[in-house]
C-alpha cells in the first residue's frame, strides 16, 4: 500500500510551509524525487532534522526511495551524536545547505538538499520495511533506536485521521522538532498523507499560533509547556484568546496536559484540548476523538488497531476499570516497532508475549478511558508501603495560584522507602520561601491523603526539561 499517494498523483495546492517557504504538491513530489535519485539505494540515510522546507524534503525523498530514514536532533551533545552515528551506521547524510558537519559524522557522506527536482519517483517499497529509526528522548536511560515499519506509519495515521476527522481540508499548525515522532509522523507525515498542509513555524510563539489559526490553519499540534504559554498569552490578550478559539481542534501530547492548564485554555479560548498518548516505539496509542468527550487529565481510546490492557506487577491482566485500579499499561497492533536497533536484549524485555511493555502506568475508568497516572521508573514513589502517583500530586499543587510548574519526586528514606519532594517553580519570587511553602503544605493537605503529600517543597528557577518541554526528573537531584 502506498505510503504517500498524494506524491504520486499531486494535486495543485500548498503542500509544506516553513515560514516563508512553500511547496506546492507537484513541487514537492519532483523535490523528494530529486533527493530519492540522490539516496539510490542506500539502505539507511541520517537527515540533520533542523525545523527547514529541506528536512521535510530530505526525509520523504528517502522514504520514496526506500531508506529508512533516522532524523538527527541538531541541538544534540557531540557524545551523543557519536552514540547515534555508531549505532545507526548511515550511507548518507542529508541536511539543508549550509549545515556544519560535525566531527561525529564527518566520515558520512554528505548531500545537501537543493529542492532540485527529480523524475519519477521509484516504486513503492515493500510495508514491514523500515522507514524510519526514532531515537527516543532518553528520559530514562541512554537513548535506544526505534526501529518503525512503513506500516506502522501508514496504519496509524489512518487511525488518527479517522479519529480527528482529520482530512485533506486541514491546515496544521505547529512549531515541533522535527526528529520524534510528534513533529516528524504526526506533524509532517501526516499532512502529506492526508493530502492536507502543514505550516511549520519554525519556532513557537502564541502570536504566530493564533495568526494561523485566525487565518488557514484549523489544527494545531502542541506540547503542554506551549499549551502552558498560549494560556499565559490568552490571559493578558483577549483577541489572542479569540483567534485560538476558532480552531477546529487542538491536540496536546507527548507529556501529561495538566487538568488545570486544560481548564483554563478552555475557559480562555472555548476549546477544550484533545489529549492523546504515544512514543517513539508505538506512535499513537491512544486519544480522545474529535467527536468524544474531551475530559481533562485522560488520554481517551485506543485508536484503531490498537489494542491495550493493564497489567499488575505480576504481569496479570487488570479487568477493573474503575478509574482507580493503577496498571501498567500493554499495547498490541499495527502500530508497534520491530524492535529497537542492535539492541535484541532491550527488545525482548520490551515484550511480554507478543505486547509491549510501555512501562506507563494508567487506570481505565468505566467507559475505557485512560488516565495516565505516571512512568514505573520515574513517577510511581513508593513511600510508606504505598504507590503514589507523582501526576496526582503535581496536578494538586498545580491548583494553587503560586505554582507555575512543578515537578514531584521521591527521594531515597530509611524510613519511607522514599519520601515525597515537590520541585516548584513560582509564579512570583516567594517574598518569604517558608511562608510559601507553609501554604502550599495546608492547600495540599486540603486536596490530598496524608501518604500523598509533599515532605518538602523547594523552590527553583526552572525544571530540567527536553526539547519535547519533557520533565528529565533524572536530572533533579
Ligand atoms: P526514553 O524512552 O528514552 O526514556 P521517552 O519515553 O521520553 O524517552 P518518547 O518515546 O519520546 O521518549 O516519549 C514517550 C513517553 O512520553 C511515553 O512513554 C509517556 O511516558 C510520555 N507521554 C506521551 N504522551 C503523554 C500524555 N498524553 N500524557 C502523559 N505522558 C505522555
Ligand atoms: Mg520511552
Amino acid at each position: 500500500m502506498e505510503l504517500f499517494p498524494t506524491l504520486r498523483r499531486p494535486e495543485e495546492k500548498e503542500a509544506v510551509r516553513f515560514g516563508d517557504r512553500a511547496l506546492t504538491y507537484p513541487e514537492l513530489a519532483a523535490a523528494a524525487a530529486g533527493v530519492a535519485e540522490r539516496v539510490g539505494g542506500a539502505r539507511r540515510v541520517a537527515v540533520w532534522a533542523t525545523s527547514e522546507l529541506e528536512t521535510a524534503v530530505a526525509v520523504l525523498g528517502a522514504l520514496a526511495a526506500g531508506a529508512a530514514v533516522v532524523p538527527v536532533n541538531p541541538k544534540v551533545g557531540e557524545r551523543e551524536l557519536a552514540h547515534i552515528a555508531g549505532d545507526s551506521e548511515p550511507e548518507l547524510l542529508l541536511a539543508a545547505p549550509g549545515f556544519e558537519v560535525p566531527a561525529a559524522l564527518a566520515e558520512v557522506p554528505l548531500h545537501e538538499v537543493d529542492l532540485a527536482p527529480g523524475g519519477e519517483l521509484p516504486a513503492e517499497p515493500d510495508e514491514e520495511q523500515p522507514a524510519l529509526i526514532v531515537y527516543t528522548s532518553g528520559t530514562t536511560g541512554p537513548p535506544k533506536g526505534v526501529v518503525l515499519p512503513r506500516r506502522a506509519i501508514r496504519a496509524n495515521l489512518d487511525a488518527l485521521a479517522d479519529a480527528w476527522e482529520w482530512t485533506a481540508q486541514d491546515v496544521l499548525v505547529h512549531a515541533l522538532p522535527l526528529f520524534h515522532v510528534h513533529g516528524l509522523i504526526l506533524g509532517t507525515l501526516g499532512p502529506v498523507r492526508l493530502g492536507g498542509t502543514v505550516h511549520h513555524l519554525g519556532r513557537f510563539s502564541s502570536a504566530a499560533v493564533a495568526a494561523e489559526l485566525a487565518g488557514p490553519a484549523t489544527m494545531l499540534f502542541g506540547v503542554p509547556t506551549m499549551y502552558h504559554r498560549l494560556a499565559d498569552d490568552a490571559e493578558r490578550d483577549p483577541e489572542l484568546a479569540a483567534a485560538v478559539g476558532r480552531a477546529r481542534l487542538l491536540v496536546s501530547g507527548s507529556a501529561a496536559l495538566p487538568a488545570v492548564e486544560h481548564e483554563r485554555i478552555s475557559r480562555l479560548t472555548g476549546q477544550r484540548v484533545v489529549e492523546r498518548y504515544g512514543m517513539s516505539e508505538t506512535i499513537m496509542n491512544s486519544g480522545v476523538r474529535a467527536s468524544g468527550d474531551r475530559r481533562p487529565g485522560y488520554v481517551g481510546l485506543p485508536f484503531d488497531g490498537v489494542e491495550i490492557k493493564l497489567v499488575d506487577d505480576a504481569g496479570a491482566d487488570i479487568e477493573i476499570s474503575d478509574d482507580e485500579t493503577v496498571g501498567e499499561i500493554l499495547v498490541r497492533g499495527r502500530n508497534l516497532f520491530t524492535g529497537y536497533l542492535n539492541r535484541p536484549d532491550a527488545t525482548a524485555a520490551a515484550f511480554a508475549d507478543g505486547w509491549f511493555r510501555t512501562g506507563d502506568v494508567a487506570t481505565r475508568a468505566p467507559d475505557g478511558y485512560l488516565r495516565i497516572v505516571g512512568r514505573k521508573a520515574t513517577d510511581i514513589i513508593k513511600s510508606g508501603g504505598y504507590k503514589i502517583g507523582a501526576g496526582e500530586i503535581e496536578n494538586a499543587l498545580l491548583e494553587h495560584p503560586a505554582v507555575a510548574e512543578v515537578a514531584v519526586t521521591g527521594q531515597a528514606d530509611p524510613d519511607l522507602g522514599e519520601r515525597i519532594l515537590a520541585w516548584v517553580v513560582p509564579t512570583a519570587e516567594p517574598a518569604d520561601a517558608d511562608e510559601t511553602g507553609r501554604e502550599l503544605a495546608e492547600h495540599v493537605a486540603r486536596l490530598l491523603t496524608p501518604h500523598k503529600r509533599p515532605r518538602e517543597v523547594r523552590f527553583v528557577e526552572s525544571l530540567p526539561r527536553n526539547e519535547m518541554g519533557k520533565v528529565m526528573k533524572k536530572a533533579l537531584g
